[in-house]
């Protein structure tokens, strides 16, 4: 396997709204979708319909939705040799809300993604020192992300870690150990303490993060694109303009294409501007995965 996607899977329970319930509302939405999602499940399956050979490594819970992600996950040629069932837990759900402006609201019941801990990576760790990329998010428990660092910069693995969902409880300086930090300015903000209001701003938190030994920032923009940073180098990369239905996952399309493209070319560049593309027709398209296209539906 060349790409490890370490992380979450969560059962996306999607309600389609006019405008967001305020607090004691009760609405009726207009349509409703369940999703197989999670962001460390979302990575791995973009990377893979993209043509990347990726395992992943999560626990699901004792439930209906285990056997679906599971089949979800071999349906999209994600390897699941490291997909563990937690007896007498959950799985991960998560409650989604879309309004007419494709502005989202989201709830995350982590269940069995808290289960994911140290001993699974020592576990798995002669398969994970053989991979050429591993992926992270922030949605299972920082120890086991810090470990897996360990183990990465040990066996000279390249760490992409996906700082989302923000928590200023990241430690920094084992966050700065990974190849490349990919947050939104949001996530830059939470994460460095500092504002992210506009470019000059934003230079400044990268360079807090520099300093502390990061060597490649990606600051992902919305439909302004993303900025690329290493050391005193700074690239902005534009989105094209879409007609956006729903952002939803549009970060995790945009992870997932750029790991799958980076291990294919080793061309920063170009992994940036494919995962753009990738994550820009993402929005066009309603759900995480399902907006999620394969390597010749996408043809870039
Ligand atoms: P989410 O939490 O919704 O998954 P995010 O906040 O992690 O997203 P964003 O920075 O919003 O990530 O978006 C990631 C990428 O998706 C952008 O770099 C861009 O390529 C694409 N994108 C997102 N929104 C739009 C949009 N409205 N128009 C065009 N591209 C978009």
């Amino acid at each position: 396997m060349e790409i490890a996607v370490i992380g979450s899977n969560m059962v996306d329970l999607v309600a389609y709204i006019n405008k967001m319930p305020k607090l004691g509302e009760t609405l009726e939405a207009d349509d409703f979708a369940m999703g197989c999602g999670g962001k460390g499940a979302n990575q791995a399956v973009a990377a893979a319909r993209l043509g990347g050979k990726v395992l992943m490594m999560t626990r699901v819970g004792d439930d209906a939705f285990a056997d679906n992600t599971i089949r979800n996950l071999e349906e999209c040629g994600v390897d699941t040799r490291f997909v563990e069932r937690v007896p007498g837990v959950s799985s991960g759900v998560a409650p989604i809300m879309v309004d007419r402006d494709s502005h989202n609201r989201i709830l995350i019941i982590p269940g069995a993604n808290k289960h994911l801990l140290p001993p699974a990576i020592d576990a798995a760790a002669d398969t994970l020192r053989q991979c050429k990329l591993i992926v992270m998010q922030l949605e299972i428990p920082l120890e086991t992300i810090y470990h897996t660092i360990a183990l990465a910069n040990e066996a000279g693995v390249p760490v992409i870690l996906n700082t989302a969902p923000a928590t200023p409880e990241l430690d920094l300086a084992w966050a700065c150990r990974c190849d490349f930090l990919v947050p939104n300015e949001t996530e830059l903000e939470i994460l460095t303490g500092m504002p992210v209001e506009d470019l000059p701003q934003i230079e400044a938190a990268a360079h807090s993060l520099f300093e502390r030994g990061l060597k490649h920032l990606i600051v992902t923009l919305g439909e302004k694109g993303a900025l690329y940073m290493h050391g005193d180098e700074k690239r902005h990369f534009t989105a094209p303009s879409v007609d956006a239905v729903d952002t939803t996952g549009a970060g995790d399309a945009f992870v997932g294409c750029f790991a799958q493209t980076l291990v294919a070319s080793g061309d920063i560049n170009r992994a940036i501007e494919r995962a753009i593309l990738y994550a820009s027709n993402s929005v066009t398209a309603r759900g995480t995965q399902t907006s999620y296209l394969d390597a010749a539906a996408f043809g870039h």
